[in-house]
């Protein structure tokens, strides 16, 4: 894990937050290709849960809603963990994730009593300073869809069973944010809530358990290390008829990676009471009014991308050398080709090497093709390859007629081998296109 986290900083993929100041625990900044990454994991979830659907839609709500959100929903009254405090060393703990929740586990110091802690981050909306102007930063990003299914059931008439798909930051108080990004008190979502007939629940869940397999497998995520884990029954949210967490065997342990739950009618029921608002269907069909019961997989960016990462993370031998690589998918990785001249004070090279980049650029507009000169062709070669940049691209001595025979060619470079081989600057551009679709 160390070795992860160090490579993140190094190559600019993840920072702690506020580091400059010594940090804020919880929280970690995404840094230029940890934006990419992240954003490639966004997009590869939404070809999987929202596009291409004819039941699928989006939403991007506000952070700030209205406090009656949350207390209809029975966060404010119920999202809390059990915090425990030593009372040697003062250091604070979940007490449900203790192995001894009556002695602390740095020095062994008697705990307190649990009591419960609400994790939701209180604020304050306008000048006002009474309570009237208490808001919450969101816990989750359910509180907005369940907030507009209304409304999007008014604007766009869909019939049942459809969706709403959201991703967007949720913020918990965690008492004990830790094992890097996969613990966060400031966190991204990727979440459907979808509207089905209480009959039809189970066929609903079935698919969305499918898709979130189809979606581990597209992310590269080895089928042995994803478990499903079958929530029992007196261990569901009261909410919930049926849960299964899906885990991740992480280098820290095995954990929830992300969430698939049934959550009948209970928020549109709760939402309903809270605001006055009639939020039951209409079937046009029977003519019958009801609530429509909820699936819901939800599942976390940061713990997506660290999955992802520590999946993909590698360290072998090649050429006689130690390197450190990450094998991720090409639809994921940050960087899909790096074009090269193999001297950056030849300018007939660095000349023939822009040319080639701009064509490369041309053939396969809004990928991302880098460029580096730096250092000998090697080291290039590892930084690349601790990236997780597929393919390198090189111009040398025989692309510019040397070896006759090699006049106009480039090496391609591939970045799981290291195996390199000569095609024009086209071909190469449909080799890296291939990879991609
Ligand atoms: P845990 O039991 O690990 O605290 P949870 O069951 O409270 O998680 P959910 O409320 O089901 O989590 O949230 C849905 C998803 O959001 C999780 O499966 C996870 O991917 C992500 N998530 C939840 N809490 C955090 C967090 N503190 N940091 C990063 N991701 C989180």
């Amino acid at each position: 894990m160390e070795k992860l986290v160090s490579l993140c900083k190094r190559r600019g993929f993840i920072f702690p937050g506020s580091e400059l100041y010594g940090g804020l625990a919880g929280t970690y900044d995404y840094g230029p290709m940890g934006v990419l990454l992240k954003e490639n994991i966004e997009q590869l979830w939404l070809e999987h849960f929202r596009n291409g659907r004819d039941d699928m839609y989006g939403v991007d709500a506000a952070i700030l809603m209205n406090p009656k959100v949350w207390e209809a929903s029975g966060h404010v009254s119920g999202f809390a963990d059990p915090l425990v405090i030593c009372e040697t060393c003062g250091r604070r703990f979940r007490a449900d994730q203790l192995e001894d929740p009556t002695a602390c586990p740095e020095c062994r110091g008697k705990l307190s009593e649990p009591k419960l802690f609400n994790m939701m981050f209180a604020t304050k909306a306008g000048a006002s300073e009474d309570d009237s102007a208490t808001v919450y930063l969101r816990p989750e990003t359910a509180g907005g869809i369940f907030a507009n299914y209304k409304n999007v059931v008014d604007a766009i008439h869909p019939k049942l069973p459809f969706g709403i798909a959201q991703i967007g930051k949720a913020f918990r108080n965690e008492i004990a944010p830790r094992d890097f990004i996969f613990r966060l008190r400031e966190l991204s979502q990727m979440e459907v809530e979808y509207f089905v007939k209480p009959s039809a629940w189970e066929a609903a869940f079935e698919m969305w358990r499918e898709t979130m397999h189809a979606y581990a497998a597209a992310l590269g995520l080895p089928q042995e290390s994803v478990h499903e884990l079958e929530v029992r029954a007196d261990e569901l949210a009261h909410y919930s008829k049926r849960t299964i967490d899906f885990e991740f065997d992480y280098p820290f342990g095995r954990r929830e990676l992300w969430g698939l739950a049934y959550r009948t009618d209970f928020d549109l029921s709760a939402h309903q009471t809270g605001s006055g608002v009639a939020l039951e269907y209409l079937d046009e069909e029977t003519n019958e009014k009801f609530i429509p019961h909820v699936i819901e997989p939800s599942l976390g960016v940061d713990r997506t991308v660290l999955a992802v990462l520590a999946s993909a993370y590698r360290e072998d031998e090649l050429g006689g050398e130690t390197r450190t690589y990450l094998v991720l998918s090409p639809k994921l990785a940050p960087v899909k080709a790096m074009v090269s001249p193999l001297l950056k004070n030849k300018s007939e090279l660095v000349a023939k090497a822009r040319e080639a980049r701009a064509a490369l650029r041309a053939a396969l507009p809004g990928t991302q093709i880098a460029w580096d000169d730096n250092g000998n062709i090697g080291k290039r070669y590892r930084r690349q390859d601790e990236i997780g940049t597929p393919f390198c691209v090189t111009i040398d001595f025989d692309t510019l007629g040397e070896k006759p025979e090699f006049k106009d060619t480039v090496t391609l470079r591939h970045r799981d081998t290291g195996e390199q081989e000569r095609l024009t600057v086209a071909e190469a551009a449909e080799r890296i296109r291939a990879a991609l679709t």
